[in-house]
């Protein structure tokens, strides 16, 4: 018996291996097209999970873990011969403790269905990718994912407190607990966390959960210029915490005029939260209010449940929208996703900017500006050869002038495939290849074999790149 027809003995028909079945694991939300799996294999229990690394690792095996192949560096596609491990069977809500501000999932569930469980408890998990009707929770703490309430409460990494993992060799480890708090050696957790299945199989987390902040209001504040907008979210910054903070260009308004529409002159919008207490919403809506005037050409602010669902969903769904404006349907969106410091904002949107019309580029750009996140969601005719050169050209700039200002070359999307060479340049810059030598040594480590995410992060061969 071969490797597929050992798995098929305890998985039965959740191994699939038909063409046509498997043709739509090739992809994720990248603009990369991966290789056809020689099989998909869906787990229902860590047991099974075991089950499968035991023999993928007795057979040299490469295997992809995906979630809700919602990856857009291609960290979720199979980059040579080899099956796919989709989660999405393990897909329970295991236990909620309110007592301990604990959620145990499996790491199938999307991040919509925990936020509606969730939602019944008076309680959320931060966390909130755009993505969050596909994405689930193994795969958005795989890639360290971010998302519009990252500027008050920050990234998957904040809420993580324990993983149970399935290493290359299917050995089950446990990694943390549901404390939250732990000094009891490396932390384990922080490393798997970001690592794009490249370490081990994530088959159960345990998260920190908050209790749902009672008001919102929502303010929509016009720029005429990306100076202003950048000084003006610096600013708050300086003085409070805001929900949320999102920024949009011409482009990207442009692309949700049924949701929001701006006065004349504008260039530039940024959507700014305030929460709290019915008592002080009022004050804190006004202190970040009176910021924004002194930079906007016009605000608009509104507490009403429709009004803020309206603008949140236009936001959310921009990568969609954007889509629209493609002049043909040959163009694809390539996106950039870098961070730098909040207070570098100002002149790195310039520079964004600049470097953009430099390289003759049409790109949208928008993005989780409260934690510094802009996103360039770039057209791009991928049979085009010399203008995809163009796109990466500006790719590239934009991920040094990130560096340059102290940012990263990643923001929240990880690295993939797409940005291999980005993480080296990034490395190379701050002298820190060091780093990098290091970071191969625990993929070597945890997987001797490299047959976990096989040309993930690193290219195929673990120790090429440096
Ligand atoms: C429209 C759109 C909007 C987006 N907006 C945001 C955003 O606002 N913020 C943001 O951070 N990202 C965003 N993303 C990117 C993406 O959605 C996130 O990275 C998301 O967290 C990935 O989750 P997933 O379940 O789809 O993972 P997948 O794409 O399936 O996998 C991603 C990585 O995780 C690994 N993985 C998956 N499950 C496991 C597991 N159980 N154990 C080990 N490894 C695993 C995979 O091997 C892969 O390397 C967006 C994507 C789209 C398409």
């Amino acid at each position: 018996m071969g490797f597929i027809e050992e798995v098929r003995t305890f998985l039965g028909d959740y191994v699939i291996t038909r063409k046509e079945d498997l043709i739509p694991y090739m992809n994720d939300a990248s603009y990369f097209t991966g290789e056809m799996p020689d099989a998909v294999l869906l787990p229902g229990s860590a047991e099974d999970v075991q089950r499968i690394m035991r023999l993928a690792y007795k057979y040299e095996v490469p295997v992809v873990v995906k979630g809700g192949g919602s990856s857009l560096t291609g960290s979720s596609i199979l980059k040579g011969h080899g099956v796919v491990i989709s989660m999405l069977r393990m897909n329970r809500i295991i236990d909620v403790n309110l007592n301990d501000k604990c959620v145990i999932v499996e790491p199938g569930v999307r991040l919509d269905d925990l936020e509606r469980f969730l939602d019944g408890y008076g309680h959320f998990y931060p966390p909130d990718p755009a993505s969050s009707r596909s994405a689930t929770v193994g795969g958005s703490i795989s890639t360290n994912a971010g998302g519009l309430r990252g500027v008050a409460y920050g990234v998957t990494k904040d809420w993580v407190l324990g993983l149970d993992v399935v290493l290359a060799d299917g050995t089950l480890v446990k990694f943390g607990n549901r404390t939250l708090k732990r000094s009891a050696g490396y932390d384990m957790t922080a490393l798997m966390i970001g690592s794009e299945g490249t370490l081990g199989v994530i088959t159960k987390a345990y998260l920190k959960i908050w209790p749902k902040p009672e008001r919102i209001a929502r303010i929509l504040a016009f720029f005429r210029t990306i100076d202003d907008a950048g000084k003006a979210i610096s600013e708050i910054k300086e003085h409070t915490i805001p929900e949320m903070a999102e920024f949009m260009d011409k482009i990207s308004l442009d692309s949700v005029p049924e949701a929001i529409t701006y006065p004349d002159g504008t260039n530039y919008a940024l959507i700014v939260d305030a929460s709290g207490p019915v008592e002080t919403l009022q004050r804190r809506k006004d202190q970040i209010e009176s910021i924004l005037k002194r930079y906007a050409i016009e605000t608009w602010s509104t507490t009403d449940e429709k009004e803020m669902n309206r603008i949140y969903l236009a936001r959310k769904g921009l990568y969609a929208s954007i889509l629209r404006l493609r002049k043909n349907e040959n163009e694809y969106i390539v996106i950039g996703d870098i961070v730098v410091p909040v207070s570098e904002l100002p002149s790195t949107l310039k520079e964004i900017e600049k470097a953009r019309d430099g390289d003759g580029v049409r790109s949208a750009l928008f993005g989780h500006i409260g934690d510094g996140n802009i996103h360039a969601n770039i057209f791009a005719d991928l049979s085009d050869e010399e203008a995809m050169a163009r796109v990466n050209r500006f790719m590239m700039d934009m991920a040094m002038i990130a560096v340059k200002h102290g940012g990263s070359v990643s923001a929240e999307h990880g690295i993939g495939i797409e940005k291999r060479k980005l993480l080296i340049e990034e490395m190379r810059y701050n002298d820190n290849m060091r780093t990098l030598d290091l970071m191969k040594s625990i993929k070597h480590l945890f997987d001797p074999k490299n047959i976990l995410n096989r040309g993930n992060i690193f290219e195929q061969d673990a120790g090429s790149d440096s």
